[in-house]
């Protein structure tokens, strides 16, 4: 990591990443013969083109996935385990291409993509360690008469599809249970990410996952593609990560054949600094819950409430922090903060500034969008947002810090309650007994008490109200691939 990154050597790692669909086990164009661009964010240029699906490659890609489950849900759960702990092996041993595609394709700091390939393996090794482990029940029926056997088997094909901030990670978390359980899937990566899903498919392949369990689509056209898969039925399942909007309309889609669904959507996390927190340890975690991933994540903090008595300090100590980190290309080594996705991402943190600034919120540092080539916009903090400021019900999916103050743990938890989004949300103070009394009232599906990251692939992950339904990863992960079947044996 610590040799610098050449221009020959961003070439050599995309020339070799594969571009093509993969269906049932072959890399292939796109029956209509269609490509579409991927960029570099961090320079707007275009890195490569991939094959961009049909809705007659969506079908293929289907119809391999029910060709291959019967044979693979009965492959033993040992086998599927193996499955998953060569892949896990596969992306460490690959894991400098894959940090290098990922920077290059979403733009984030090649430090926090050696994080995310590292965060996405262990997924496969989770799961691999939860398939053996898969277990049902037998048992007497209370009044006598018969006996129940409980079998745990798998859903059948299902349909994953994945956002564009985390490209690898969101991939994993949905194949490593599928697999796990016996699933086969077709998985569609976002089309401005596509690379570093094609790049696992061929981990996978390596790996020994059969032709047709695993199948990757990219497409410019994720509803024509997608819709008529999911209303077909053949699918049993429908795993989605992204906006709650997108989210919304696939539940519905859904609704007509009854999929199982599982939907990691939006969030709306707050971060509040009470009057006894650790401020060192607050700013710290602040600077995790809002920068990672330069504040493109579900889980970002978006809306920060500190104790008017500790609202200077804390603010100004943040701003210092976060006007300390870099913002450039994410493949240098000194960048902290790299590019949003795109233009159009840019242009919506910048609009939600303007937005706050009109209403009343104070610029304490950073503000603008940065000139040049590439979609940057820098470290931001904002004091005094009011509540009416569109950043407050909107996500921000940037690196900018809303801060308001407040004076009271029941005041701030109505207000923390206050929105439609329930994924995260952060607490930081020094009492034990309030940490854990406002993580028991405030409303989400998850909370980091002096902590500013809850990711983790051995926890269960997912969000209450509008943020979704279901949670991946830890022991909660695999049932969510998994029917319970009840056999009622006479006696
Ligand atoms: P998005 O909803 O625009 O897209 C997500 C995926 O859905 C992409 O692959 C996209 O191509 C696809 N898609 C869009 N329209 C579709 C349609 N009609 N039919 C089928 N597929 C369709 O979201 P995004 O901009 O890629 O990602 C950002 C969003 O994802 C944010 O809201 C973020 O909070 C959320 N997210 C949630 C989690 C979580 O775990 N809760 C994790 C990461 C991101």
């Amino acid at each position: 990591m610590s040799v610098p990154i050449t221009a020959d050597r961003e070439n050599e790692v995309v020339q070799a990443a594969p571009t093509q669909l993969f269906i049932d086990g072959e890399w292939r164009d796109a029956r209509r013969g269609r490509t579409l661009e991927v960029f570099d964010p961090s320079t707007g240029r275009v890195l490569t083109r991939a094959a961009n699906a049909s809705p007659e490659d969506g079908w293929d890609a289907l119809k391999a996935a029910e060709a291959a489950q019967k044979g693979f849900e009965r492959t033993p759960p040992r086998e599927r385990a193996e499955m998953l702990m060569n892949a896990f092996r596969l992306m460490h041993e690959r894991k400098d291409d894959l940090a290098l595609l990922m920077t290059l394709e979403m733009g984030k700091p090649l430090a926090e993509s050696y994080g995310e390939v590292n965060y996405a393996a262990e997924f496969f090794r989770h799961f691999a360690e939860e398939a053996t482990r898969i277990s049902g029940g037998y048992q007497t029926a209370p009044a006598g008469g018969s006996r129940f056997l409980i079998h745990k088997q798998a859903v059948g094909p299902s349909i994953l599809i994945t956002p564009w901030n985390f490209p690898l990670a969101m991939g994993t978390r949905k194949l490593g249970p599928a697999i796990a359980a016996g699933c086969t899937s077709v998985l569609k990566p976002a089309e401005l990410t596509p690379l570093s899903m094609l790049a696992l498919a061929d981990i996978l392949r390596e790996a020994g996952v059969p032709a047709g369990v695993v199948n990757i689509l990219v497409t410019s056209s994720a509803g024509e593609v997608i819709e008529p898969l999911i209303r077909s039925g053949i699918a049993r399942k429908l795993s989605f990560t992204g906006s709650t909007p997108v989210g919304r309309r696939l539940l519905e889609q859904c609704s007509e054949k009854v999929l199982r669904t599982s939907m990691e959507l939006g969030g709306n996390a707050a971060f509040v600094v009470f009057e006894d927190a650790d401020l060192d340890k607050a700013v710290e975690g602040a600077v995790l819950a809002k920068m990672r991933n330069s504040g493109e994540a579900c889980t970002a903090a978006n809306r920060i409430f500190v104790h008017s008595q500790v609202m200077d300090e804390f603010s100004q100590k943040l701003a210092e922090r976060l006007g300390r980190m870099k913002t450039g290309r994410g493949v240098d080594e000194e960048t902290a903060v790299g590019p949003m996705v795109d233009a159009r991402q840019r242009d919506k943190v910048a609009e939600l500034v303007e937005d706050a600034v009109r209403s009343g919120a104070k610029v304490v540092l950073g503000g603008e969008p940065a000139a040049g080539e590439g979609y940057f916009y820098p470290p931001t903090v904002l004091t005094g947002v009011p509540e009416g400021a569109r950043m407050w019900s909107e996500e921000i999916f940037g690196p900018v810090a809303p801060l308001t103050p407040f004076d009271d743990e029941k005041e701030v938890i109505d207000r923390v309650n206050d929105t439609e989004y329930g994924l995260v949300n952060y607490v930081f103070t020094e009492s034990l007994n309030r940490a854990l009394r406002v993580a028991e009232q405030v409303e989400s599906g998850m909370v980091g008490i002096n902590q500013g990251a809850v990711s983790n692939p051995a926890a269960p992950f997912g969000g209450i109200k509008e943020s979704g339904l279901g949670r991946e990863g830890g022991d909660t992960g695999i049932e969510e691939f998994l029917e319970t079947k009840y056999i009622g044996i006479a006696m």
